[in-house]
């Protein structure tokens, strides 16, 4: 296991240890972080019959499967009844697989240990299947564990993150990034867990680079076609225009001092950054949620609301 995971390990084998783990639990991180890897651990830990104590370090315990019992040789073979994995790749998860789930946990369990289900990309959920969810997680059975991970838990519903322990997955970060980000006033230590930008050069560069043109684009009415090949072709191209409102957002309200590239210009007041980050999370929200979506036409619309609000304080 990677050193960042084996701190996880550590803590969620004290929790186990003191009968004191949570019925649901959430890994966020960015991509490959070692959520997936860490669900797995766990769930192995939670059916094994014969577990055993591995030393890490000073007074330092991590729980590890034997991997040789009945219920290790059925999980390791896929074939463990009690267990559900949820495994969603690209394709967003329905509200039918979710009932499924449900309906898994209210049976009683085929071999008497814990009942165990894994949401992989929980953030792929549509609306529809985040509010089932919710319903099981209120309402837990006895010695069940739900295990989601995503690595967009800024799409996740806030009801489902407060139903479970949200633990960080953090791999270290290149320093020259964490250094160009600090630069620009980025609070990197807070928003480290869902940015690709920060762990890889060419995402780090695109979202410069398009944070630039969408800054000049509020401020002087530039760049709206740059803007809007980001918004309709880049994968992050949302998520990075959320970022950058908010990050406008706080230079507004004092928490944090305006950058020189900012202060010759008049940027929207907070109301009106408030009024773009709504939009633009509405149109994140709609891209995720629905099914057939056209991009370029929903990162159309959007860039021709936000100039409407921006227009709009032009002319008072
Ligand atoms: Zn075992």
């Amino acid at each position: 296991m990677n050193t960042w995971l084996l701190n996880i390990q550590q803590q969620l084998s004290r929790q186990i240890l003191a009968s004191k783990l949570p019925h649901a639990l959430l890994f966020a991180g960015v991509p490959n972080a070692g959520q997936e890897k860490l669900a797995d651990w766990l769930i192995n830990v939670l059916l094994c019959q014969a577990l055993h104590q591995e030393n890490v370090g000073q007074e330092q315990v991590v729980i590890q499967p034997c991997g040789q019992c009945k219920t290790c040789k059925l999980f390791l073979n896929s074939s463990y009844p009690d267990h559900l994995s949820i495994i969603s790749d690209k394709s967003t998860i329905g509200v039918d697989v979710i009932r499924k789930l449900s309906q898994f946990f209210e049976k009683t369990a085929h071999i008497g240990q814990a009942k165990t289900a894994l949401v992989n990309h929980a953030d792929h959920m549509t609306i529809s299947a985040a509010n089932a969810l919710l319903k099981t997680l209120e309402e837990p059975t006895s010695n069940s564990f739900i295990i989601l991970t995503t690595d967009r838990s800024d799409l996740l519903l806030p009801t489902i993150i407060s139903r479970c322990q949200r633990i960080e997955v953090r791999p270290p970060v290149g320093e020259k990034l964490l250094a160009e980000f600090h630069q620009q006033g980025d609070d990197v230590f807070v928003n480290l867990s869902h940015l690709n930008e920060l762990s890889d050069s060419d995402a780090a560069h695109a979202y410069n680079e398009f944070r630039t043109h969408f800054i000049q684009y509020l401020t002087l009415h530039r760049n709206r076609n740059e803007v809007l090949v980001a918004l309709a072709q880049h994968s992050d191209g949302y998520r990075w225009l959320e970022k950058i409102v908010v990050g406008l957002m706080r230079e507004q309200s004092g928490w944090q001092t305006a950058r020189s590239d900012n202060t010759l210009v008049k940027i929207p007041d907070k109301q009106q950054l408030c009024h773009i980050y709504n939009l633009a999370q509405t149109a994140n929200t709609k891209l995720k949620t629905l099914v057939q979506v056209n991009r370029q036409f929903l990162s159309e619309k959007l860039l021709a609301d936000i100039s409407f609000a921006i227009r709009n304080s032009d002319q008072n």
